[in-house]
């Protein structure tokens, strides 16, 4: 049976960047916490979205949140069989000239390779596929079949009880 699998936000590699600038940077700490919290969800358990966020602020010391959130981008491509490969350190040390204008560049490149990785994974539910599979209710002991998302949890009902809950 196929594995749940978490698929994040996509968002426009152009605006992440406009409204960065547009935000003075505060849109960017934002997506630095949400993008490397969706690859969190995604399986890179060392992803650290606050700790990043709190680095992107600082000049110079912003190039380490450039550099691991392109290693845990780079983490998930290994995974998932996405033919593209970034530098972690060619990112990150644009940061060293281009203060915060760096970050602006780091976070529009990543979200890119991130909307590769969760349209991919969009296409192999629809290849696959809906999942159906019987599910036996927890309050009323009735058992449904239930369709879904294989790649994802569900929230699904009791056509007999109304009780609701998630399946993976
Ligand atoms: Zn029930």
């Amino acid at each position: 049976m196929a594995r749940g699998v978490y698929v994040g936000k996509e968002r426009n590699p152009f605006l992440v960047f406009l409204f960065g600038l547009i935000t003075a940077f505060i849109y960017t700490f934002y997506w630095f916490y949400a993008a490397n919290r969706e690859m969190q969800k995604r399986g890179i358990e060392r992803a650290k979205p606050a700790l990043y966020v709190v680095l992107a602020v600082i000049p110079v010391i912003q190039v380490l949140a450039v550099h691991r959130t392109v290693t845990n981008l780079r983490k998930i491509y290994l995974g998932n069989n996405v033919p593209r490969d970034p530098s972690p350190w060619a990112l990150a040390v644009l940061c060293l000239p281009l203060p915060y204008i760096g970050l602006l560049f780091a976070s529009s490149f990543v979200q890119s390779g991130l909307n590769h990785v969760w349209e991919e994974t969009r296409a192999r539910v629809i290849e696959d596929g809906p999942e159906v599979r019987d599910l036996h209710c927890m309050e009323c002991e009735a058992v449904f079949e239930i369709r879904k998302n294989p790649y994802s949890e569900g929230v699904v009902r009791c056509p007999s009880c109304a009780y609701e809950g998630v399946v993976s």
